[in-house]
């Protein structure tokens, strides 16, 4: 147990050299948490950082009560970062976003408007501000991905998604599995999901971490190890116990 414990939604904010977006982001973080439909707080991870990126995040937690921060050692890529978010938020529901504020938290408030009913609620960018050609390869990647997992999902991008812990706890964990939560999810017995349009803007600072191969390649390649997984995968429910 920790001080998440004490919140009903845990937002986590994976956070390589964005030294430049975290002023921005405790601004942004702070008025939204007072407006969140449940009682949130804030959880850095930062992914071992090179800049100033540590520093920025524990003044503004020292300045905002709600805000946590946990730290990696070195850099250990996105879906650590959120893995760790889960592994170490103890609140019923955790969620993330991107440092880079691409999407607004206020549009948490959409996603949790449905969370009882579904195991997740994401995002999907509806008119997305990136470019044409990082768009021509989002959209190339995301229907090679719907062929090869029938997960439906129309842009497991978005990063902005809200869950329940015990479902996010229970999604198997790898590099690159972090543009795989719809169909992971789907995998869990009476696992669901719903997709909710979410605004998008342009990153106004820092620099965009993935490129052509590390985008493209990666997740071509995990649709594979999905397929491998998917009738492989664990489901039980204990029926007594002594504990
Ligand atoms: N990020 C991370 N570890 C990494 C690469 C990225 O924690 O090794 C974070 C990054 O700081 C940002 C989010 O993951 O908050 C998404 O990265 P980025 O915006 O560069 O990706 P894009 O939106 O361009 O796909
Ligand atoms: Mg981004």
């Amino acid at each position: 147990m920790n001080n998440t414990a004490n919140y009903e939604f845990t937002i986590i904010v994976p956070v390589f050299n964005e030294e430049d977006n975290i002023s921005r982001l405790e601004r942004t973080l702070a008025a939204y948490l007072p407006e969140s439909l449940r009682k949130a707080c804030v959880l850095f991870v930062d992914d071992g950082s090179k800049d100033n990126s540590l520093a920025e995040i524990k003044d503004a937690c020292s300045r905002n009560k709600d805000f946590f921060f946990i730290s990696f050692e070195k850099n250990a890529g996105l879906s650590a970062a959120i893995k760790a978010g889960f592994d170490h938020a103890c609140s019923p529901l955790v969620g993330y976003i991107d440092a880079d504020l691409q999407t607004t938290p206020e549009d948490f408030n959409l996603l949790l408007e449905d969370i009882d009913e579904y195991s997740m609620v994401t995002g999907i960018r509806a008119s997305r501000k990136d470019t044409a050609f990082k768009r021509f390869q989002s959209r190339f990647a995301n229907g090679f991905r719907r062929m090869m997992t029938h997960d439906g999902a129309l842009d497991t991008g978005c990063p902005l998604k809200v869950l329940h812990l015990e479902v996010a706890r229970r999604i198997p964990m790898f590099k690159g599995m972090h543009r795989f939560f719809p169909a992971l999810v789907l995998l869990q017995d009476g696992g669901s999901y719903k997709q909710v349009p979410v605004r998008h803007f342009p990153r106004m600072a820092g620099e965009s971490k993935y490129h052509l191969w590390n985008r493209l390649w990666g997740p071509l390649a995990d649709c594979f190890a999905y397929r491998w997984m998917k009738p492989r995968y664990l489901n039980f429910k204990v029926r007594e116990e002594n504990l």
